[in-house]
Order: structure tokens, then sequence, then C-alpha cells
């Protein structure tokens, strides 16, 4: 893995954003050399900053600039989904409004899932309260 000054040195903070500075992908990503290849910039700062990708999950930046890789605006998440939507693994926050609108009347699993963009699975997990911040899979 590639050591962080050396990562951080590609970088510029551009208002509140980490910018790669570096060498780019062909896509318009940040790239970065480690573990003797090169790598999507924003997938390897998140591996640094903030914890392992889970299998099959792409890294996606929620502040959709593809020079982005502040480990705040990473999300991994689920390429397709049952609506061909791409999911994304609830946060803290997210879980919390999740619940508020569980409580409220009329409301679905499968509903929920498709206003905040994640598998019913997890929703079902957050309603029955098992689900687990930050260790969650497909
Ligand atoms: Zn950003």
């Amino acid at each position: 893995m590639i050591a962080k000054e050396k990562f951080l040195a590609n970088i510029e903070y551009v208002r509140g954003h980490w910018i790669w500075i570096g060498s780019k992908l062909s896509s318009g990503y940040g790239r970065a050399f480690s573990e003797g290849k090169m790598q999507p910039a924003h997938r390897v700062s998140y591996r640094l900053f903030v914890g392992e990708i889970p299998e099959g999950f792409y890294v996606l930046q929620t502040c959709k600039n593809r020079l982005c890789v502040t480990p705040g605006h990473l999300k991994p998440a689920q390429p397709i989904g049952p609506f061909g939507l791409k999911f994304s693994v609830p946060d803290a926050e997210k879980v919390r409004a999740i619940r508020k609108r569980l409580r409220e009347p009329g409301t679905t699993v499968e509903k929920v899932a498709k206003d905040f963009n994640v598998s019913t699975h997890h929703v079902t997990r957050i309603q029955q309260g098992t689900y687990r911040i930050g260790r969650e899979k497909a």
C-alpha cells in the first residue's frame, strides 16, 4: 500500500475537497501507483483512510467530482440493484433518516429502499435493528 504522505503529495485542497493533481486515467479519474499497479486514486484513498472496499463494490464520489479523493466524500456502492439503480451502503446519517421514514404510516420497505437508493435487504435489517453501520456488505 502506498504511504499516506506519498499519496497526499498528489493532492490540492480546494474548497473542502481533496483534489487529485497527480496523473489521470483516460476516464478522468485520478490514478495512483500502489501495490505494484496503477489504481483509481479515489479507491486507493478510501482504502488508505477509511477501510477495505467490500468485495465487488465500486467507490462512489458523492460530490460527483471524478478527481475528488476526500475520504468523507467516498462511499462504497453495489454495482446494480433490482431497480437498475446503483445502491449505496447506508451510513449512520442515512440509517437515522430511514428509521424515521419507517415510522411514518403507509411506508413500505420497498418504497423506502427506492427513495434512499439502498437495498431492501438493508432496509429490512434497519427495521429489525440488526443493521451494523460500517460492517454491512451487499
Ligand atoms: Zn469531493
